[in-house]
């Protein structure tokens, strides 16, 4: 089997600095010097100032709803393990299902019907790992920009639905800016899905990959930058020898704000460190 040179790492965090685009009304990014080496004094101290949701970030329940989670008590599972990016250049102002549909299982897929031999490339049909990136920009943007991509309340029904517990997306937010009612934000919170947005998925192609992604343990913050990087799955991981069909997948509010799930995916009670989604 010949395998396709590929990076050992993708790096998907932009850059944070003064520069970093910030929503009209966000604390952009401060620096200042607490102390600069010189005569008794070995070592430069920075202090810094940022909201948490520059650059690739991770929203915590606590961003849309008063009395949610913090950053620091939701569980760190959904930001570490198999991923799936999806592209969906040009949708437009919404993702919609149909934008993603060629990368998911179901009669719009064209997702390879044996496993294919590279490890970055699309899994089998009906394996969808728990963890989907969407890449929305050709180039993503360095300045701020109010026209960008976001999620349709329903794309994140139909990920949810096929059990999916993470969803990620390289603009700003997963609600158009203009939004006053944040349709698609409340609808993770009733799904009991994380999200990671500003994710910088130029250089990425539409594959399974690894994901790690983990959020600072901020116990009062209503978000945290995380570093986020994929890399090839591990051999012989699960998700790349073929999961468990679709159908036996269900979404799994465990641990969260939204209402309780008639029972919980194996998944949500205990941590399994191997690649099983
Ligand atoms: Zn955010």
């Amino acid at each position: 089997m010949q395998a396709m040179p590929a990076p050992a790492l993708w790096d998907i965090s932009p850059a944070i600095g003064p520069g970093t685009p910030a929503f009209p009304g966000d604390q952009a990014y401060e620096q200042v010097w607490t102390a600069r080496i010189g005569p008794g004094c070995p070592v430069n101290l920075s202090a810094i100032r940022l909201s948490p949701h520059l650059g690739a970030h991770a929203d915590a329940p606590l961003h849309y709803r008063d009395g949610a989670r913090a950053i620091a008590a939701v569980s760190l599972e959904p930001y570490l393990g198999p991923c799936r990016v999806i592209h969906a250049l040009d949708a437009g102002p919404l993702v919609r299902p149909e934008h993603i549909a060629h990368a998911l299982p179901g009669p719009h897929s064209r997702l390879p019907r044996q496993r294919p031999p590279l490890r970055t490339a699309l899994g089998a049909a009906g394996a969808l790992p728990a963890r989907v990136l969407v890449r929305t920009c050709r180039r993503a943007p360095t300045e701020g920009n109010d026209v960008f991509s976001a999620f349709a309340p329903e794309t994140l029904d139909h990920l949810a639905d096929l059990g999916v517990r993470l969803v990620g997306i390289d603009s700003a937010s997963v609600d158009p800016a203009d939004s006053k009612t944040l349709p698609s934000h409340q609808r993770l919170l009733e799904r009991d899905l994380r999200v990671l947005e500003n994710l910088l998925l130029d250089e990425v192609p539409e594959g399974d990959y690894e994901l790690i992604a983990l959020p600072l343990r901020l116990e009062m913050a209503c978000a945290s930058p995380v570093r986020a990087v994929l890399r090839p799955l591990p051999a012989g991981s699960a998700v790349d020898a073929q999961a468990s069909p679709v159908g036996g997948l269900m979404s799994s509010p465990v641990n969260g704000d939204g209402p309780a799930p008639p029972s919980g995916h194996p998944m949500d009670s205990e941590f399994d460190p191997g690649f099983d989604r």
